[in-house]
């Protein structure tokens, strides 16, 4: 990232006096460790006429993300790639304000021993930002960028960059190429970067300090309470901030509930269904999860599958009780969480199985909405309490990926009837069974959704109840087993295309 700012000299003053007014000779290129990368500072002109410095910001985006991930739970493995390939050595976002901030502290507060007159003068300024993200739209764009500077005096050029110059088609990007003219303080035009470019930055910050809104105040002296914009900069600059502290909380908050859900879920499938006669509440009790993994393994029993892939296989539970089942000669556990595979791979002893048992099992990370061809040639696969951690506009992905791409003979699905939540009593009213849970299914959603697939993908589909079946709400697991039939238009025309 990179900007310039420029003046031209007078008579009485030479042009290359900026190097006073930044504190930084301008006969040295120096740079200076910043935390998010190295920030160097020289001029590519220094004349009396006219005099530049340029600041630029060499960002370390692998160092950005480590840093990230050192503070929080994890990270995100879906936006890995992301994280590394982004805009953010590029443009000129916060962080380039941040490096403002610390390598330009003494100009921003005005102060210069050798020439306070100068420091205190408005001069002929031109700062150029040749990349500066500006969403385009109502809140942004090259729009937004004349809002934020023309009231504060500056003359404005903000074009738009083109997304692709070959393919002028494709439009402009979100980024503009600005330039700033005026005759201003320099520490107010420093403050006003300082302030305005995290305004314009809609990405996330790294950085934040308890502070803020005392700097905010501070660094906006002068130019910020009259400002025609003050709510929109104020609100974007201090949520941005506040962004990076509330999605701390936020992580922390998940991470608790995470282990809370853990708990919660397995006092609801350890609970006891609550239909059993007196006769039937004296005997042991089975959990439901134990009844649904016996009606998933009778249901691959039925189908004669040998080989069988547990798609999101959580913690094994299911992997588990399949390599109990002598008939079943492979098992692939599939699960995006690697935590959760972790946990897989300790509980099932992988490490300390016989090697004809290890031979039997595998487990692998995978997202079950990208087709994925390590789940081609299976007998079976089973969604075993999936389908309802799936945002519903991915759910027609994960559909073709299984249904479509990987093909088994039979899929097996269970997910809870949302009718049987009000038979639990530790279920408040309206309550999913699981925070994680994007939707739950009555039994006539379940059955709607079941028949669109099988029809789409040549499946036929049978229904069965897991648990007690109550004759008003029915059982509190439904199951459907699908059966391939013949070639499905879908894969026909995916083949085809
Ligand atoms: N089948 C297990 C776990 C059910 S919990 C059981 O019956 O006990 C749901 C599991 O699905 C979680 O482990 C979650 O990580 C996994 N999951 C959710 N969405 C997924 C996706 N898109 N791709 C892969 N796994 C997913």
């Amino acid at each position: 990232m990179f900007l310039t700012i420029s003046t031209t000299g007078a008579p009485e003053r030479p042009a290359s006096d900026l190097g006073f007014l930044l504190h930084k000779h301008p006969g040295k290129a120096q740079s200076f460790p910043t935390s998010h990368g190295l920030a160097h500072v020289f001029y590519p002109e220094a004349g009396d006429e006219r005099c530049t410095a340029a600041l630029l910001l060499e960002i370390d985006p692998v160092g950005l993300v480590r840093r990230g991930r050192g503070k929080g739970r994890g990270g995100s493995p879906d936006f890995a790639l992301a994280q590394y390939v982004n805009d953010r050595p590029y443009a000129a976002s916060s962080l380039l304000a941040v490096a403002l901030g610390a390598v330009f502290k003494s100009a921003m507060k005005g102060r210069c021993d050798q020439r306070p007159e100068l420091a205190a003068a408005p001069l002929p300024l031109t700062i150029t930002v040749p990349v500066l993200p500006a969403k385009a739209g109502q809140d942004g764009g090259p729009e937004l960028v004349r809002r934020l500077f023309e009231p504060l005096g500056w003359q404005v050029q903000a074009e738009p960059i083109p997304l692709d110059p070959t393919f002028p088609d494709w439009g402009d990007s979100r980024y503009v190429s600005l330039e700033l003219t005026g005759t201003l303080r320099l520490a107010d035009a420093l403050n006003q970067l300082y302030v305005l470019l995290p305004v314009l930055d809609d990405s996330k910050h790294y950085w934040v300090a308890p502070d803020e809104v005392d700097k905010l105040l501070r660094v906006g002296e002068g130019w910020l309470a009259t400002h025609p914009e003050l709510a929109l900069i104020t609100r974007r600059y201090l949520a941005r901030r506040w962004s990076l502290a509330r999605s701390a909380m936020e992580q922390l908050e998940l991470a608790r509930l995470a282990e809370a859900d853990d708990r919660e879920l397995a006092e609801i499938d350890n609970a006891v269904p609550e239909q059993e006669t007196e006769q039937e509440a004296e005997e042991k009790p089975t959990p439901l999860a134990v009844q649904r993994r016996a009606a998933i393994v009778e249901a691959l029993r039925a189908a004669g599958a040998t080989r069988v892939v547990d798609l999101g296989c959580g913690e094994g539970s299911l992997v588990a009780a399949l390599l109990k089942e002598p008939r079943i000669t492979e098992v692939l556990g599939v699960d995006v969480s690697s935590r959760a595979l972790g946990i897989a791979a300790r509980r099932l002893h992988l490490d300390r199985m016989s090697e004809r048992q290890a031979a039997r099992v595998r487990l692998v990370q995978g997202a079950l909405t990208y087709t994925d061809a390590r789940l081609t040639g299976y007998d079976a696969a089973v969604l075993a309490e999936v389908i309802e951690h799936v945002d519903p506009p991915r759910l027609p992905a994960l559909e073709y990926a299984v249904f479509g791409a990987a093909r088994p003979g039979t899929v097996v699905v269970t997910t809870p009837n949302a009718e049987y939540n009000v038979r639990w009593e530790s279920l408040p009213a309206g309550h999913v069974r699981h925070p994680d849970h994007r939707f739950e299914w009555d039994r006539t959603e379940f059955r709607a959704w079941a028949e669109q697939v099988a029809d789409g993908y040549g499946y036929g589909v049978a229904f069965a109840p897991v648990g007690p079946d109550d004759p008003e709400v029915g059982p509190p697991t439904q199951l459907a087993t699908f059966t391939r039939t013949d070639e499905p238009q879908q894969a026909q025309e995916a083949a085809n295309r």
